[in-house]
């Protein structure tokens, strides 16, 4: 086994303590404490770690585990078929990667992967929202949960009879026994902004974002709130029982069934033959999202033959055949290694932050701008830190601020080293005295 130094199980520490936190802000206070795509650097950060030191895995790491365990004011449902959560992807290398896998996956079954009339993938929105598995008896609705911790959810059927896009009575003549159909409760942006601009009038604090508001009004106890807020769904998964009476061959023709039964399915969805028209059906929507009226934070690519999926089956947490490419971060997190003072054209001084190396829209980052003196007394920051840096567009990366969850956890010989403000304020005083 790998041997790993101390230094190595500290930061495995900090990061699982700072993701645990995290979390729970997150899928039990739907009150999140930092940005997702820094948690998303982390989260593969501290998954890194675990793969190479396998002997650093725990079975409490956030890593082992989907979502959180479900509220205690909702009785408690156990899921029929577990509600997995997705594998990401951060770039195409990471999605070919995965092509790869589930192709090995097949081949080592045996199973014939020759081509067909059935287009290979069927590519999907990400929408921002919160998943829903729905039990359908006879057609009529009679049970709607929460995901919870993928085995266990809450039971919140009152609050997803308000929701007018979910259908309570399925539109079929002879309807299966029992069915299941899951998908994504979310708010549109106008409604989401209505709830903010309503919660500051009343002093309430804010929702961060549409995704936790639409998880913090699916658990409302008082079901009147939850119509007032207007939730939508939009239905993308189908579990219909062996003696349904319906042929499926894949996730494009399940789109359509759930479409005809009276769910909403969403339109930009788009069957591709490859990898090659994927990648242009992700590039269209990178910038073709900023229209629609909710949020979307990425794509879901599903292999569409329903033969290949049931062979290639699930991980502890994900299905095999299917994967989320997420939309490049602008901020993320990184560790400052290094500050420096640049100095301009016009002899003005800039601190600048040396950073370990960290991908961001489209960019290797390795240095941003601190800006200036007083910005710097305003961090407080020390060298090791780590901290969340932004490149929108074409602007030069920056620092945006320390992310303190992990500062509280500094190694206690960090006291001997200079804080990074110390040594920027003796640069300053030399510059000064020159
Ligand atoms: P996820 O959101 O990355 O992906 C899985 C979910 O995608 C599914 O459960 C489903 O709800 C949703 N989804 C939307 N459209 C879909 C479609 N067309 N088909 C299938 N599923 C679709 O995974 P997760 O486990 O729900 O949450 C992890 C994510 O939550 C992280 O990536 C992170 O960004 C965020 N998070 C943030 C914080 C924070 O502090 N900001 C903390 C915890 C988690």
């Amino acid at each position: 086994m790998t041997e790993f130094t101390p230094e190595i199980q500290h930061r495995v520490q900090q990061l699982r303590r700072s993701l645990q936190q995290a979390g729970y802000a997150y899928y039990v206070l739907d009150a999140p404490e930092m940005e997702d795509s820094v948690y998303d650097r982390l989260y593969r950060e501290l998954q890194d770690l675990e793969l190479a030191y396998p002997g650093l895995i725990t079975p409490d790491s956030p890593t082992q585990r989907v979502g959180a365990k479900p509220a205690t004011q909702f009785n408690s449902v156990r899921h029929n078929i577990p509600l997995y959560s997705l594998e990401n992807a951060f770039s195409l290398e990471e999605l070919r990667a995965w092509e790869d896998r589930w192709r090995k996956v097949l081949e080592n079954a045996k199973f014939p992967i020759s081509p067909r009339e059935t287009p290979l993938y069927v590519c999907e929105l990400k929408i921002d929202g919160s998943a829903l598995a729905l039990t359908y008896e006879q057609g009529i609705l009679v049970r709607g949960a929460t995901r919870g911790d993928g085995t266990t959810g809450e039971a919140i059927t009152q609050n997803v009879k308000t929701i007018r896009a979910i259908p309570l009575r399925l539109d079929l003549d002879n309807p299966p026994e029992i069915i299941e159909v899951r998908g994504e409760a979310f708010l549109s942006l106008k409604v989401f902004d209505q709830i903010n601009q309503e919660r500051q009038r009343m002093g309430d604090a804010l929702f961060a974002n549409p995704r936790n508001a639409a998880a913090g009004t699916l658990r409302q106890l008082d079901s009147r709130i939850v119509a007032q807020r207007r939730l939508d769904f939009f239905a993308y998964t189908l579990h219909l029982p062996q003696t349904s009476g319906f042929t499926l061959n894949s996730q494009g023709e399940a789109l359509e069934l759930l479409q005809k039964m009276g769910f909403k399915v969403n339109p930009n969805r788009q069957l591709c033959r490859s990898l090659e028209e994927v990648q242009t059906y992700f590039e269209h929507w990178d910038g073709a999202r900023r229209q629609l009226s909710y949020m979307t934070d990425g794509i879901v690519v599903k292999v569409n033959p329903l033969d290949f999926q049931e062979t290639l089956g699930f991980t502890q947490k994900f299905p095999r055949w299917a994967i989320a490419l997420k939309y490049p971060a602008e901020e993320a997190p990184t560790q400052v290694k290094a500050v420096t003072i640049q100095v301009g054209r016009t002899g003005a001084l800039t601190p600048v932050a040396e950073l370990e190396p960290v991908h961001l829209a489209g960019t290797t980052v390795q240095r941003a701008t601190l800006h200036n003196r007083d910005r710097l007394a305003e961090l407080d920051l020390h060298l090791g830190d780590t901290v969340i840096v932004r490149k929108a567009g074409e602007i030069i990366p920056e620092v945006v601020r320390i992310l303190v969850e992990l500062v509280r956890l500094r190694l206690p010989d960090s006291k001997c080293q200079p804080t990074a403000r110390n040594a920027i304020s003796l640069s300053y005083t030399l510059r000064e005295k020159l």
